[in-house]
């Protein structure tokens, strides 16, 4: 069996009922990574560099800004906001913005090349996220211990039978990590009985959420809700992944 630091975390939460067992894995990653972030990460130097380099995505930011250790926060942006001044000033100094023909004209092409590289330089900032980062590994190693699972122990593929399914986010994690993780006609038993697993699902939630919008016309007034009450949050989650966490 595979290291049980990620066998253990897919296991216990395939016995939970939700509608994405990933997702529940995911937010769990998350929630510590902003703790981290902004707990433990000050006294590791190592972490301040990466977290100065590569810095965070509005989504993460938002989050942190919302926990109320503002100082930490105000130290991670200080010493971030210095490697972006960094990177500006040397674009400022970009020999294709400086150099110029005999009139004095900066080169057409020159000029070009230099749009790309500040675009280029700037697009990264806003892409670059260690919070990301960290997920996205971490979620990989689940998807590679879930999918081995599934195809060496007959216990976990009845859990997987059982579930709700995933999302679509993570159904194509799970789609992508097949080729990856399982070997041989493995490949092609799982990817049927994803599909097959996911369209029963989704069907499932197609009828919630029908019916949420059947219960607003007043001849169904006293049509019982049964599960449709929530199904607008588990729908939209169903289809992207899970909304912030609510904290
Ligand atoms: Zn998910
Ligand atoms: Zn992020």
């Amino acid at each position: 069996m595979k290291e049980t630091i990620y066998t253990i975390p897919v296991n216990e939460v395939y016995e939970t009922d939700c509608e994405c067992p990933l997702c529940e894995l995911e937010k769990k990653l998350e929630r510590d990574a902003i703790e981290f972030s902004l707990g433990g990460a000050m006294m590791e130097p190592d972490f301040r560099l990466i977290s100065n380099e590569k810095g965070y995505c509005i989504n993460h930011y938002r989050m942190m800004f919302k926990t109320p250790s503002k100082l930490q926060m105000a130290l991670v942006l200080d010493t971030h906001l210095m490697e972006i001044r960094k990177t500006l000033s040397e674009l400022e100094s970009l020999p294709q913005l400086n150099e110029t023909d005999k009139k004095g004209f900066l080169k057409k092409g020159n000029v070009g090349d230099a749009v790309q590289k500040i675009s280029k330089s700037i697009e990264k900032t806003q892409t670059s996220c260690v919070i990301c980062d960290k997920i996205n590994d971490t979620m990989a190693r689940y998807v590679d211990v879930l999918l081995y699972m599934w195809a060496n122990d007959e216990v976990f593929k009845e859990k997987f039978e059982s579930s709700k399914g995933v999302c679509l986010k993570h159904f194509k994690m799970l789609v992508d990590g097949a080729t990856t993780s399982l070997k041989g006609d493995n490949v092609k038993t799982f990817l049927n009985a994803l599909i097959k697993k996911e369209s029963a699902e989704l069907d499932r939630i197609q009828e919630d959420i029908h019916n949420f919008t059947l219960k607003f016309d007043y001849r169904n007034q006293d049509m019982p809700w049964g599960t449709a009450k929530d199904s607008p949050k588990r729908t939209i989650e169903k289809l992207g992944g899970y909304m912030e966490n609510e904290e």
